[in-house]
């Protein structure tokens, strides 16, 4: 089913040139489904950035094209992110931005998770 408003995978975006190892990150897990490193311009103390491995634009392309081994591999590592990093207590926030109205910027889907600090407001007023 195709996903309305995407664009097709660019593969010199960014993340997937991390993917690649033609730029560095700041690895903080990696297994078959996920990659997980620090992000460059942090928002909160912890500010970790979660991607899968395969070639999906955004969270729309992933829920809609990605396989259940994906998803469901992908979501285990975000929490296993957050377990390994021992946000679990007192606790965290994940967030992904989709599409124009979302902010997204890059075009590899990624779930940003936040911690180490109270995070206020869901949502900037
Ligand atoms: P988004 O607006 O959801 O697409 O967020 C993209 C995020 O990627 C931003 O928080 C950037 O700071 C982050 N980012 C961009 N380039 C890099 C990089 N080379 N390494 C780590 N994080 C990056």
């Amino acid at each position: 089913m195709p996903v309305p408003g995407l664009g097709p995978y660019d593969d010199n975006n960014i993340f997937a040139r991390i993917l690649r190892g033609e730029i560095p990150c700041k690895r903080v897990y990696d297994d078959a489904f996920a990659l997980a490193f620090h992000d460059i311009n942090p928002q909160a103390p912890v500010h970790v950035l979660v991607i899968p491995k395969g070639r999906y634009v955004s969270f729309a392309d992933f829920s809609a094209g990605a396989s259940e081994d994906e998803l469901a591999g992908f979501f285990r590592a975000v929490g296993a992110v957050a377990r390994h990093l021992e946000l679990d207590q007192p606790g965290y926030r994940i967030l992904a931005n989709m599409g124009e109205h979302g902010g997204q910027e890059v075009p590899h889907f990624h779930v940003h998770l936040f911690g180490g600090r109270p995070l206020g407001p869901m949502l900037a007023r």
